[in-house]
Parts: structure tokens; sequence; C-alpha cells
């Protein structure tokens, strides 16, 4: 029950469901103590407004339901925060601690709602383009995108850790091996890195897909082709600056926008507007910095621009041995209006390439041995292949133009990293440390 309207003997209530809500009259015994956000069982008889009644901004507005009986199935106290406004001037921490309500909010209905219309129309479009959906595993090893990994204690083996993958990229590479040819996975990352506006803290997901067989142009095009039909069949309001979407490389972004993820909107107040793009030709190492003490042993001069797993470009192989900052990567960001919503890659699946690689981003022995599965796999026959991974949470950020990641993710964590609904993370109990062999210091 959304709101009570009381005039004199009779009161109009706004009723609410998953469908939207419907206007209630009934008279006031009928009522009892019946308040806002009480959860009510309704029987009567729906019948036509009265002219002047007619409500045109609500599917419903022509009629309304003559409360014969009303049942109060579950009280509510007041609620800690409103939900009738769009909620964007309340505090971060109050809403996140109450979500359950905040998610009662219409407009995050409504983002919650959409978001599960484009997860079903990805998966109808890759199920009919013969893709293969497959779960990989969360208790894995490292993966290392670039970010510092969650480690999980291990109780059988006792000393050993798990890492949560920052990506399926290993896994989704080994299946390519395997001869699916085309996968994709609804996948959660997990990385721990500083939040974001536009990153949520600790894990997100990511459309990952994989294919064999392929040059670039084909993974651009499947990519192209799939969004702009989302967009086309889903908002048909919108509509997208540029197509076929313009194509730049890494060198000109950076020379004209000084940034390789540029804002092509022509109108940026129009909200309805999308100007997708391609960010190509990126260089395939950047400078290793202190915080690349994930991919080398920090003494390299050479970092992966995106992950080491990506092609040279093969006209730049020799350069590879002389200059190695002149190579240029296979790799392609998907940009939406000023957002790298994702990115990807032709991948390496020639082992002397991969290790020379692994060479030049200062690995040490120990370091390659951690992915020696993959090389291994690569020995078993191969097929050439490359993917890309767009983000659900951005992509849909930048779509409907919320100003954060978190106004499109039912549960995120705040912006220090809590889970706030279950206040995690927490203290665990000594016994269970004792199990895992782990003493706190
Ligand atoms: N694994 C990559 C990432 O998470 C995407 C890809 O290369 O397909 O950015």
């Amino acid at each position: 029950m959304q709101t009570r309207r009381d005039h004199g003997k009779i009161a109009f209530l706004d009723i609410r469901d998953r469908s939207g809500i419907i206007q209630a009259v009934a008279t006031g015994e009928k009522l009892g103590n019946l308040g806002t956000e009480d959860v009510v069982e309704v029987e009567g008889k729906v019948v036509e407004r009265g002219e002047k009644n007619i409500n045109d901004k609500i599917p419903t507005g022509k009629i309304e339901l003559q409360v014969e009986k009303l049942t109060i199935i579950s009280k509510a106290t007041e609620l800690p925060l409103p939900i009738d406004s769009d909620g964007h001037d309340i505090s971060e921490e109050t809403r996140l601690k109450y979500r359950y309500l905040d998610l009662r909010r219409p407009r995050m209905t409504k983002n919650l709602r959409i978001r599960s219309k484009v997860v079903n129309f990805i998966r109808n479009y890759l199920f009919n383009e013969d893709f293969v959906e497959i779960e990989t595993p969360i208790l894995t090893k490292t993966t290392p995108e670039g970010a510092r990994d969650f480690i999980v204690p291990s109780r059988l083996q006792k000393g050993k850790f798990y890492a949560l993958p920052q990506s399926p990229q290993q896994y989704k590479q080994l299946l390519m091996v395997s001869g699916f040819e085309r996968y994709f996975q609804i996948a959660r990352c997990f990385r721990d890195e500083d939040p974001r506006k536009d990153r949520a803290y600790g894990e997100f997901t990511q459309l990952d897909l994989e294919m064999s067989f392929v040059t670039q142009e084909d993974i651009l095009e499947l990519t192209e082709k799939m969004f702009t039909q989302l967009v086309s069949e889903l908002f048909p309001e919108k509509h997208i600056t540029k197509s076929p979407w313009p194509r730049l490389s890494h060198k000109e972004v950076i020379e004209k926008y000084g940034t390789d993820k540029p804002d092509l909107r022509v109108n940026k107040n129009d909200p309805n507007e999308l100007a997708f793009s391609w960010t190509i030709d990126f260089p395939l190492f950047s400078e290793q910095s202190e915080e690349d003490f994930y991919h080398g042993s920090g003494s390299a001069k050479y970092a992966p621009s995106h992950h080491m797993f990506t092609s040279p470009h093969p006209d730049d192989l020799a350069l590879l041995d002389t200059e190695p900052s002149k190579v240029r990567g296979l790799q392609h960001d998907l940009v939406l209006n000023g957002f790298e919503v994702g990115g990807g890659s032709i991948r390496i699946h020639q082992s002397e390439i991969q290790e020379k690689i692994f060479g030049l981003i200062g690995f040490s022995k120990e370091q390659k041995k951690q992915f020696s599965h993959m090389l291994t796999s690569f020995e078993y026959g191969v097929p050439p292949h490359g993917g890309i991974a767009p983000g659900i949470d951005r992509f849909l950020m930048a779509l409907l133009g919320e100003p954060s990641v978190r106004e499109v993710i039912a549960f995120p964590a705040t912006s220090s990293g809590q889970i706030a609904v279950m206040d995690a993370p927490s203290k665990v109990d000594p016994k269970q440390l004792k199990e895992l062999g782990i003493s706190l210091k």
C-alpha cells in the first residue's frame, strides 16, 4: 500500500505490485490501521473512474478498484528513507544499508528490470550466433588483469590460497583449445582496486566472450551488430551518433582528444544520444609502474597495456627483439559516451611468443610456472582465437546516463568496500581460522 488519502468517509489508496499501481477506493472502516508500505490482500470490483477522476499519467488511470475486503498481511513501520524520490540526494550509506527498500524506488526497480532485459537480449543474440554459455570457476588461481587479487584460504591444503578470477581470461582461452570455438559467459569478475564512479568495489559483471578462427575485424563486427540491434530493439528512443562506429587508432585519439576513451557525442545534454567508438592499435606495452608488482619482478621496463595474452601485431613481431615499446597490440577497446565499456584482443597462440612476452614483462621462473598450463595446452593444437568482454554495469550506466555503476547493481559495495546490508566483510570465528591454519597478527 503505497499511499493512503483519506477524504472524509472514504479513502483513496495506491496499491502497488510488480506490474505498477492501481487506485483503490474504500470506506474508512474497512481499512483499520492500514499504513504506508503495509503488505495487503485486496478483493473488490474493478470499475471505470468517473470522468473527473481520470489520471492520464498512469496506465491504470481510467479504472479503480472498489474495495470489498482488505486484509493486512504484514505491517510496515516507518521507512528509514524516502522511496518516492529519485534518491540521488540521499546519503549512499543509508541507501545501501537499506538497499532492499532503496530498490522499491521506481528508478531503481526500472534499472534492474532493464538490466535483466539487456542480459536476456545478449544471451538470445549469442545463442543465435551459435555461442555456448559455459561457467568457469570462481575459486581459482591468479588471472592477472592489472589489479590485486582477492584470495581465499584453502582448508584442505593449509597454507595455500585460491584467488578469485579478475576475469575468466585463461579459462576462456583453454575452452578454445577444447574446440568450443564460440563461448560466452555473463561473468562475475573480482578485482581489489579502489572504487570510482564508473567502477564498483570488488566485483563487477562482464559479458565475456571468445571465438576461434577469427580476425579482429570479426570480433568488432559481432560486437557492433549486437549492441546496435540491442539499442534499436530495447531502446527505440535512443539514437547512435555514428554507424558504423568510428575506429580510432590509439595514437590518433590521444593526439586529438587527450584520452583513449573519447566522448564523441554531438550533444552531451541529449540523454538519448549514444556515441560508440572503437580504440584500436594500442601499444602492446606500457611502462611498468610500482603498481605493476603483480605482473613482473618489478624491475622490468614493460607491463602489458591490456593483458599478457594479447597478441602483438603480426607486422611488428621483429620489433619485440629490438624496440618493444613500438610494438602494437591487437587490442580493441569499446568506448561509449566517454567510458571504456570493454576491451579485448586477438590472443597469442604461439608458445614462443608467449614466452617472449613473459620475459619482457620481467616474469621470474616461478611466475612463468604459474602460467605453464597455458603453454602446455598450446602444445596440443590451439586454434587462433580472440575475444572481448564488455562490462555490463558500465554499459548500463552509460546507456541510462546514471551517475554511478552502483545505480545499476542490486547490492553494490559502498565506496569503502562495505556490503552494507550484510555488513561484510566481517570478523570470523576463531574456530574457523584454526581450521584454516591461520592466525591473525
Ligand atoms: N579479460 C579481458 C578483461 O577483463 C577481456 C578480454 O581480453 O577479452 O578486460
